[in-house]
């Protein structure tokens, strides 16, 4: 599994980086994990082609975690001219605040009937789901955002993906990246605790029982930007590649 940071920003373009966006490729698949509204930018810019993306995970339903979906499944439509089937899978209440993103943005575009199969999924919590060569397991997090918002454990080749998604601490947090070869980890402050956001100083704390071969942190703000150097983890970047 390789995986690209094609957005590790937050809600706000702190850094100037770009809405939280994952590009992960197996031997057998490219997905997405998450599709913030600056996704699009993302995928043009680092020449990901969409049309091969075979999935699109979300985490939770806020704009800079699916907020690029209504763009991208126009420019599947519209530009990409997309053939091969997409799947798109997301926590409960997904279809639902999907439709209403899309025709919000863009009115008129749910009622087109797309040239390829579109199937949209709603996952249930601590259940893993088969998705092509993919075992997902998500868990429920602490993040108000009008759904039950996810991390996710991504099982594909032997290897384990986990992804914090947006939360302050949550215990659901250790069965979802425990022993996980790669963890990203949402680290909005450095030690800084407030509600439904995890900061540095307490994910270090708990990394122990965490036991994860390596931790990428990810959608920072300023202010942990700038202690980014005082860090024991690696720190993502747009582009930045790692391999699991
Ligand atoms: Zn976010
Ligand atoms: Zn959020």
């Amino acid at each position: 599994m390789r995986l690209k940071f094609l957005g590790s920003g937050d809600a706000f373009g702190s850094g100037g980086r770009l809405n939280t966006c994952l590009h992960v490729t197996t031997a057998e698949t490219a997905f997405l994990i998450d599709c913030g509204a600056s996704s699009m930018i993302a995928i043009r810019r680092f020449g990901i082609d969409p049309n091969a993306l075979d999935l699109i995970l979300v985490t939770h339903l806020h704009g800079d975690h699916f907020g690029g979906l209504p763009f991208l499944l126009l420019d599947a439509q519209l530009v990409s001219r997309r053939t091969r089937p997409l799947t798109l899978a997301g926590p409960p209440g997904f279809t639902q605040r999907l439709a209403e993103a899309r025709e919000n943005f863009f009115p008129g575009s749910t009622t087109v009937e797309p040239r390829y199969k579109l199937e949209i999924l709603e996952l249930p919590p601590e259940r893993p789901a088969v998705l092509g060569p993919l075992r997902v397991t998500p868990y429920v997090v602490k993040h108000y955002c009008g759904a039950p918002p996810y991390a996710l454990r991504v099982e594909a080749e032997g290897k384990v993906l986990a992804y914090t998604g947006d939360t302050e601490w949550v215990d659901s947090l250790v069965p979802a990246a425990r022993d996980a070869d790669l963890l990203v980890a949402e680290a909005y402050f450095f030690d800084r605790k407030i509600k439904y956001h995890l900061d540095y100083k307490t994910l270090e704390s708990r990394l122990a029982d965490l036991n994860c071969r390596r931790v990428v942190l990810t959608h920072m703000s300023a202010d942990m930007l700038r202690h980014a150097g005082r860090v024991a983890c690696d720190v993502a970047e747009d582009g930045k590649e790692f391999a699991i």
